[in-house]
């Protein structure tokens, strides 16, 4: 028991053990360590972040450069994952930008960005002046976005239809489908707009679109992913110990196994993919998954001074300049299409679609590269999922879920695995009758 001033004993808090080491995991930590409870993270790997992590690039040399496994960026729609960053004290380490490069092969630059009028119509202007649309095609946009706005809380059928059925519906043109509504969402949720649930192209389009002027911001975090979760960040999070190197074997109404020990707590978080729930014996639901490929390229001369850009009609959709326009990521969202290709192949095929988008890559010689395909980036958010994400109660008292696949209203993103950890945070607090908020609403 522990003693208040006036010598009545409070009750001790109770302990909690989370179960992965990624953002969902983290971020339950995090919430739970800062109200009190005490809390030991199981991870298995020698690094926290999970997929949203880095690692260095040749780990037998002691200072090696630590890359990401793939760019991630955020919106200033994801206000949970900011909450985390603040909770860790890494706010300030996440670079926002207020345009979105959209390029063609061939060069030419579009821009978006928000000028002064207030939201929904904050991109007028900008959206004008895209020169890869035509008049028809932002027409049609501007139409199909009124019809969005009007749609979204009053259609019941945005969870059985996929994204494109709905643009047809709305009688998009072909290049608006290609060059805006495909390019904008394949990269927000990791799936085509043939394979999406409607909800979730709703979802993006509202929250980062039209709901605030400034919630399309995109966040780029300034150091690698993994600098953000540091071991010693974490003592402003409360009592939170982080065990790394070790995979969790077994749960059971004991406790769980992990590196052979069993531990035991109060309450249990189970903060893993859904495909990794088998190993410990629970179950997980059958969803498919869709792959990202990241490519690492580093030049002999700058590319680009652009800080990111969207390249149209190839299939890398997004470059951002990691370092003087020398080092640049390339991202593939939904990469089916790579997931039998060579690394070589990948490495060729990105070298030739950038020559077509700037000059320099033509003549540059290719220092170093490196590819990272991710076959198990997210769930895939079809028709018909959202109905089978869990929530964070399971059938057994002191046990949770969270993940960015548990049902947290976002798709598998970084916000959706922050809002799944909160939410799972908040029914422990629940369980043990020191109910607590810990989950930001959305922005609208
Ligand atoms: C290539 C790529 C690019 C992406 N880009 C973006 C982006 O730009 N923006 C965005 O918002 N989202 C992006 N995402 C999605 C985002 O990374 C994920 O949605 C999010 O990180 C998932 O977090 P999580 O905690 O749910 O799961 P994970 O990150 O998978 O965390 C699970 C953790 O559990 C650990 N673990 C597994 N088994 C065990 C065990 N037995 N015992 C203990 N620990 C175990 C794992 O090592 C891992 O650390 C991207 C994902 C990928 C793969």
């Amino acid at each position: 028991m522990i003693k208040d001033a006036w010598q009545h004993p409070l009750p001790k808090m109770p302990n909690v053990i989370v179960i992965g080491g990624g953002l969902a995991g983290l971020s339950a930590a995090a919430a739970l360590g800062s109200a009190g409870f005490g809390v030991r993270v199981f991870e298995a790997r020698p690094f926290l972040g999970g997929r949203a992590t880095s690692f260095p690039l040749a780990p037998s040399e002691d200072a090696s450069e630590l890359i990401d496994n793939c760019q991630h960026v955020l919106l200033r729609c994801c206000v949970n994952l900011l909450d985390f960053y603040k909770r860790l004290g890494v706010l300030d380490r996440i670079s926002f930008y207020r345009e979105f490069y959209f390029i063609e092969p061939g060069g030419r630059i579009s821009i978006l960005r928000r000028g002064l009028l207030p939201a929904p119509l904050h991109f007028t202007g900008s959206f004008l002046g895209l020169r890869f649309l035509s008049l028809g095609d932002k027409i049609a946009i501007a139409r199909g976005l009124l019809a969005l706005r009007h749609e979204r809380t009053r259609r019941d059928d945005l969870d059985r239809i996929t994204m494109l059925e709905w643009l047809r519906e709305k009688r998009q043109t072909p290049r608006a489908i290609e060059r805006f509504w495909r390019q904008v969402l394949v990269s927000a949720i990791n799936e085509d707009i043939g394979r999406l649930a409607a909800r979730h192209g709703f979802q993006v389009f509202w929250l980062g679109f039209l709901a605030r002027a400034d919630a399309y911001e995109m966040g780029v975090p300034a150091i690698p992913l993994g600098e953000l979760y540091r071991a010693e960040l974490w003592q402003a999070a409360g009592d939170v110990s982080l065990r790394l190197r070790t995979p969790v074997e077994r749960i059971d109404p004991e406790g769980i196994i992990a590196a052979g020990e069993r531990h035991t707590a109060e309450y249990y978080i189970c903060a893993l993919p859904f495909e990794r729930l088998p190993v410990l014996g629970l179950p997980a639901p059958a969803f498919e998954h869709s792959p990202i490929t990241g490519i690492h390229l580093w030049f002999d001369r700058r590319i680009t001074d652009l800080p990111h850009a969207t390249l149209l009609d190839r299939t890398v959709q997004w470059v951002f300049n990691k370092s003087e326009g020398r080092y640049l990521q390339l991202v593939v969202s939904a990469s089916r299409e790579l997931a039998a290709a060579s690394r070589a192949d990948i490495i060729a095929l990105a070298v030739r679609e950038l020559g077509e988008f700037f000059p320099a890559a033509r003549g540059a010689r290719l220092e170093k590269a490196h590819v990272i395909k991710e076959l198990r980036a997210t769930y895939s958010a079809a028709p018909g999922t959202e109905a089978l994400r869990p929530p964070p109660e399971t059938g057994r008292p002191d046990l949770f879920l969270a993940g960015d696949w548990t049902r947290s209203g976002w798709p598998a993103t970084m916000e959706g695995a922050v809002r799944s950890g909160y939410l799972a945070a908040e029914a422990v607090a629940r369980a043990s009758g020191r109910p607590a908020r810990f989950l930001l609403p959305d922005i609208a």
